[in-house]
């Protein structure tokens, strides 16, 4: 069998067929441009694959996804122009006629990494995305997390000594919130040129502080069993094994797990899926709702 798998972005859409990665048929990388154009580009790469069982779409947000919701599947506050209250999951069934599974792109991520990744066999753990935003998904024993909205690991509130930093944070919603202050925007706008281009030693250990004290919340909250930490900020080399570090003392010796200290190195990871994971996870959300039984 196989599947339709989108791993919609505000710069791009991944657009996947096939069941696994192994097994991947085709893949279109398409730019985001208008809602209507951008669906359309994505409904064309899918018509031209037969036998779709379902389509499923990690989407950048925030969206509705209450299953009791007339607007389920909505992109809703977005600053992206042009995308606020775009009814992504319904424009896509319409155009396909087939069933449309979404969640936010970091859920999708997760899954993917829980199916053949870096969180095979974990029921509790989490997925967090450094890139242009912070982003982070994960399963409690073994359901992806949702709640009244969905978790906006980005936009929590972390300490800010202006004394060390006085950038204000890049947020337009808070300013200096966790993504304001540590995603590859803020490290841009601070520093004046990119991420890639930045090589002074202090801008990469303030950028581990901020982001291990982001990730001792999420350990503090949700206990994860591992953290896959993604993104292309993550990926700057030298920086993850800061992170852990930085980790490992703000945990102070507090969490009785060993996972917390001399196992730190296997307890913050990189994605094993790379770049992939989004839309591989995507593929599986559309394999899982197919699987499952029509509600009554
Ligand atoms: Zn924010």
């Amino acid at each position: 069998m196989s599947f339709g798998g989108i791993e919609a972005g505000g710069t791009k859409w991944v657009c996947a067929v096939g069941s696994g990665p192994d097994e991947l048929e085709a893949v279109a990388v398409l730019p985001t441009e208008s809602p209507e154009a951008t669906v359309d580009a994505a409904a064309a790469f899918f018509r031209e694959h037969r036998g779709l069982e379902a389509v499923g779409v990690g989407t950048f947000g925030p969206v509705d996804l209450d299953e009791r919701s007339p607007r389920f599947g909505t992109i809703t506050t977005t600053p992206k122009p042009g995308w606020r209250d775009t009814p992504v999951a319904a424009m896509l069934g319409e155009r396909l006629g087939l069933p449309v599974a979404i969640d936010t792109d970091v859920n999708a991520a997760a899954l993917g990494e829980h199916r053949w990744g870096a969180a095979q066999g974990l029921d509790t753990f989490c997925y967090v995305t450094v890139g242009t935003g912070i982003g982070g998904g994960g399963m409690v024993r073994g359901r992806l997390l949702h709640g009244l909205l969905h978790p906006e690991l980005g936009h929590m509130r972390i300490p800010h000594d202006r004394g060390r930093d006085p950038f204000p944070g890049s947020c337009p919603y808070h300013g200096d919130c966790f993504e304001g202050l540590a995603s590859g925007t803020a490290l841009r706008a601070r520093a004046g040129r990119p991420g890639e281009q930045i090589e002074d030693a202090a801008t990469w250990e303030l950028e581990a502080e901020y982001l291990a004290l982001g990730l001792v919340n999420v350990v503090a909250v949700l206990s994860p069993q591992r953290i896959v930490l993604g993104g292309g900020v993550a990926k700057a080399p030298g920086l993850l094994p800061l992170v852990r570090e930085r980790l490992t003392e703000l945990a102070g010796g507090y969490f009785d797990a060993p996972e917390l200290h001399r196992e730190i190195g296997s307890y913050v990871v990189a994605p094993a899926l790379g770049d992939r994971a989004g839309v591989l996870g995507a593929l599986e959300l559309a394999r899982v709702s197919a699987a499952a039984p029509a509600p009554a």
